[in-house]
């Protein structure tokens, strides 16, 4: 499946199309499709502290696994609702804060080098927005500097702050283009994310083969010649 950029704006349309029941917020989860390129955030979403929400996570997964049924005096479990609700807070959901967002300072080109730039097989962890089930996958990013040079490292951390949070791959691929965007001042960027969704591959359908992906491509990328060889680079099996 190749999902292109303006995809969202269509569902979007159609989304306000539908009346917002439950049944249809069903669907659209199930059938993976986001709906805004910002993450839907409340105002207050800061209001409380880190660890005010791990204290009160805590006991919200105390109640679901409580209703499951589940001991939780058992030796095994009784850490459990502490570890799941700080991993939310501080890991798997931490790149919801702003405070956590990686600075993307950038460089004079001074080297003049005037091709493209290709980070590619960047690992990527995320959590799908509809199931809170993993996605797992590469992100392969590329920039053209317009006298702008950004550390390579900060390519990888980008795509691991916009990657930690509930997210649609679609939502995320579009964030890493515009995050680069702007800290290049250029809008010659691109990103390609492939990657598997657990809650695809592991239940409902149970389809362990089969991955999403999904492209980006600003300024220059857009042209076939450009986009060609971002994509011969991608393809690249480089073993050291
Ligand atoms: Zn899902």
């Amino acid at each position: 499946m190749f999902i292109f950029a303006d995809f969202n704006l269509s569902y979007l349309y159609i989304y306000n199309l539908m009346s917002n029941n439950d049944t249809f917020s069903d669907d659209l989860g199930d059938n993976h499709i986001g709906t805004s390129i910002d993450n839907p955030l409340r105002k207050d979403a800061f209001d409380l502290t880190d660890e005010q929400k791990i204290e009160l996570i805590k006991k919200d997964v105390t109640n679901i696994l409580t209703t499951l049924g589940m001991d939780l005096t058992d030796d095994s479990m009784k850490g459990t609702p502490n570890r799941v609700a700080k991993m939310f807070v501080k890991e798997i959901f931490g790149g919801l804060n702003p405070a956590k967002r990686p600075s993307s300072s950038t460089f004079e080109n001074g080297y003049k080098y005037g091709e493209m730039l290709v980070e590619k097989n960047i690992t990527l962890y995320s959590t799908c927005e509809h199931h809170l089930l993993p996605i797992v996958g590469r992100a392969h990013v590329a920039y053209i500097s317009s006298g702008k040079v950004i550390g390579l490292s900060k390519m990888n951390r980008i795509v691991d702050y916009y990657a930690k949070r509930p997210q649609v791959q679609e939502r995320l691929t579009m964030q890493i283009v515009k995050e680069l965007q702007k800290a290049l001042n250029t809008e010659d960027v691109a990103c390609v994310i492939d990657a598997k969704h657990l809650c695809v591959n592991s239940r409902g359908i149970r389809d362990i083969e089969s991955s999403t992906v999904t492209s980006e491509f600003g300024g220059k990328f857009k042209d076939e010649k450009v986009r060609r060889e971002f994509l011969d680079y991608i393809k690249l099996d480089t073993k050291f």
